[in-house]
């Protein structure tokens, strides 16, 4: 099994002066927490970084600092996060049979979501992703107007580590014209007809986008 760590994001809504991947997590730039937790777990034979332009050189540093010694190539990440794991795809060998793409946003991955993921795929499903219930009621907005309630029943959050059968990824990645504005890879994958199975999430995923939500994933470190 392949992993692709998407980490191009620019992380914008930190404001930090660096991208999301380097702010300071704990003692160690984020990235370094998912990718460690990731080198170590026995699911995972190779990973791809997918790194900011400009921070591919500590990407690997930060790789060999930790003796991540599973990081097959970083490959520079692209204007989207689709365009990102298309392009770590392309580094993936053709020999993997599976292959497990997660955000370094999301720093507190572990064995337990991974083994929920790949169960599924073993069960014959072409992906797997790790849901949560929604908690609050969700709306439709037309600028300041509601115009639709939804039932919240039927939602899910998604998170990552999602896993997908590697051709399949790849043939919902493929081709040279610029992805739809996909937020997953899951959503590329059923836009190709793929069958998608939901697992249960794990509170601790959640992603981090504002400085706030730094403090409050450390805290559950
Ligand atoms: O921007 P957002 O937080 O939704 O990004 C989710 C993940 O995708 C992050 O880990 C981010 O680094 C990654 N990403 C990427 N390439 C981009 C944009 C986002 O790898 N161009």
């Amino acid at each position: 099994m392949w992993a692709i760590l998407a980490a191009a994001g620019s992380g914008d809504r930190l404001g930090a002066d660096r991208p999301k991947a380097f702010v300071r997590f704990g003692d160690q730039p984020l990235l370094g927490e998912s990718l460690g937790r990731l080198d170590a777990s026995d699911w995972v034979d190779a990973i791809v970084v997918a790194a900011p332009p400009g921070w591919e050189e500590p990407s690997i540093l930060l790789a060999e600092e930790l003796g991540c010694s599973k990081v097959s190539s970083c490959v520079t990440g692209g204007a989207t996060r689709g365009e990102s794991v298309r392009l770590a795809l392309a580094e993936v060998s053709e020999d993997a049979a599976v292959v497990l793409v997660h955000d370094a946003a999301r720093p507190l991955v572990d064995d337990a979501v991974i083994e929920r993921v790949l169960t599924a795929l073993n069960e014959g499903w072409d992906g797997a992703v790790p849901a949560l219930p929604v908690p609050d009621t969700v709306k439709r907005v037309e600028g300041e107007r509601v115009v639709e309630t939804l039932d919240r029943e039927e939602l899910r959050v998604v998170q990552t580590p999602q896993a997908f059968v590697a051709d399949v990824l790849r043939r919902a990645l493929s081709g040279s014209e610029p992805l739809s504005p996909w937020t997953d890879c899951s959503a590329a994958v059923e836009a190709t007809g793929g069958r998608v199975k939901v697992v249960e999430g794990d509170l601790r995923l959640q992603k981090i986008t504002d400085p706030i939500d730094l403090e409050r994933v450390a805290a559950l470190v």
